[in-house]
């Protein structure tokens, strides 16, 4: 290892990094290249012999750039955010840096128990039910998102509803899964690959708010039992992809409770706003779910990859997951006081992720995180209220926190003319949804560095495009 390299060159690249997000406005914020564009900029083979590392940063800025879109642009308000901060780029530098594989406690102690430890004072800062804590009978993990923790649920699930048959024997008797038709697409990925069957999840229908009407849940778990089918699992949402509708929690965990069947909850974007208090009534009955995850890698200032996801019961994840083979086992695990995170997820081996998540809870502090999440949620309310104000538009979902679903009145084409107009223009970046069958444009406030005049900018933009979207 060449240290002097690694000084002289890091530190050009922590400017190279600061540079370019101290400037990253001035780049469209959709990428602007075509299919194929990037690849013909690279040479046919690997390079046969070393290459000056000046080459390699010079092709970042040449080749790498232009083909980005840029996620920390504080004019990027598409699907949900994945943004990051200083503390949490350098948290990833330092993982990388020390590159431990933290499969097991024994394979570096600090990288489980520092996890165990942040994911409780999450739990904490979150409202989290106790058993969801490591002193608990549960317990917190990283997975690298929320359809791996959507997906160890399903299978933690399976597992119970059959004593442990299906890991056994594979999946025999139908066993049927929940999920209301707002729910993310992950629910039905996990579904197929924990081998339950697309047939088998039911899509649950929604209320006018796009929330689970659990009415109709019950009855479909009444149904499935009458028929001799194994209701298995109810995957609800805080905060659904297309509009940030909150499923009823309570009353969906009491149906859970009534029939025995696994409640996991997704709260991948919305789960952060529970760091405000004003804020944690969306989750309201969480204390009756099995299993939850959030993800810090959409709004909590920690970069991509970063779910937290709690079990209210550890044996259950562990039993559906562990595995025991003889070049793995060692007296600390064999002991069982120590935690061992490759039972608690797909893969075996982890990088150590707790360290960004350390550092961004440590440098912004809980009230740091709080100001901008409240930040974020009062620019959105605002657009909102501007939307409202403007006749040619409406608001096509109710606003609870930081994501504005809108459309012209005027109908699908005019949407779709004002959105390829707003993107084209490389000022700014959203996206679309389909809510009541029609075409509506998505705006989430939720990046580090987006300012009040930032969604101000973007919504006279969108009034300004509007008039020929209308035309
Ligand atoms: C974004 C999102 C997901 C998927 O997140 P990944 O971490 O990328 O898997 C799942 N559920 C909801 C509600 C989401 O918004």
């Amino acid at each position: 290892m060449h240290f002097e390299d690694l000084r002289y060159y890091g530190r050009q690249v922590i400017d190279w990094v600061a540079d370019y997000l101290e400037h990253i406005e001035q780049w469209p914020v959709l990428s602007q290249v075509q299919p194929g564009e990037v690849r013909a900029k690279l040479p046919k083979s690997a390079p046969q012999e070393p290459e000056p590392f000046e080459a390699i940063l010079g092709d970042l800025t040449e080749i790498i750039l232009p083909g980005l879109t840029h996620w920390q642009s504080p004019n990027f308000f598409a699907y949900f955010p994945a943004n990051h901060s200083w503390p949490s780029i350098l948290g990833d530098l330092v993982s990388s840096g020390l590159g431990v594989q933290g499969m097991m406690w024994a394979t570096s102690p600090a990288c489980t128990e520092l996890e165990s430890h942040v994911l409780d004072w999450l739990a904490d800062l979150l409202g989290l039910p106790e058993q969801f804590k490591s002193a608990s009978t549960g317990g917190g993990v990283i997975q690298d998102s929320a359809s791996s923790a959507t997906l160890c649920a399903i299978v933690a699930a399976r597992e119970r509803a059959t004593a442990g048959q299906a890991n056994r024997s594979g999946v025999r008797a139908p066993l049927v899964a929940y999920a209301s038709t707002e729910a993310h697409s992950s629910v039905e990925k996990g579904i197929r690959i924990a081998g339950l069957g697309s047939d088998n999840l039911r899509r649950i229908e929604v209320d006018r708010q796009f929330a689970m009407r659990p009415d109709h849940l019950e009855a479909a778990i009444a149904e499935d039992r009458a028929a001799g089918r194994i209701p298995t699992i109810v995957c609800a949402t805080v905060g659904t992809t297309s509009c940030t509708a909150m499923d009823p929690l309570t009353e969906i965990g009491t149906i859970c409770r009534r029939h025995g069947v696994w409640l996991h909850v997704d709260a991948a974007l919305a789960g952060t706003a529970a760091i405000c208090p004003e804020f944690r009534h969306f989750q309201q009955g969480v204390e009756l779910a099995d299993s939850y995850c959030f993800n810090p890698h959409k709004w909590m200032f920690t970069n991509f990859d970063c779910d937290c996801f709690y079990v209210a019961d550890r044996n259950a994840l562990v039993a559906a997951l562990g595995i025991w083979p003889e070049y793995l086992s060692n007296p600390a695990s064999q002991s069982g006081a120590v935690i061992d995170y490759r039972d608690w997820q797909v893969p075996l081996g982890r990088r150590f992720r707790a360290l960004k998540l350390w550092f961004v809870l440590r440098s912004f502090g809980v009230r740091g995180i709080q100001e901008k999440i409240r930040q974020h949620v009062a620019w959105a309310q605002e657009l909102a209220e501007w939307v409202r104000q403007d006749p040619r538009f409406e608001l096509a979902a109710p606003v609870p926190l930081n994501l504005v679903c809108f459309r012209l009145r005027a109908g699908d084409e005019a949407n779709q003319r004002l959105l390829n107009a707003l993107n084209r223009s490389g000022k700014l970046y959203l996206n679309h949804t389909r809510l009541d069958g029609k075409f509506t444009l998505r705006l989430c406030v939720g990046q580090t560095s987006t300012q009040r005049h930032h969604v101000q900018r973007a919504w006279e933009l969108i009034q300004s495009f509007a008039e020929d979207a209308l035309r």
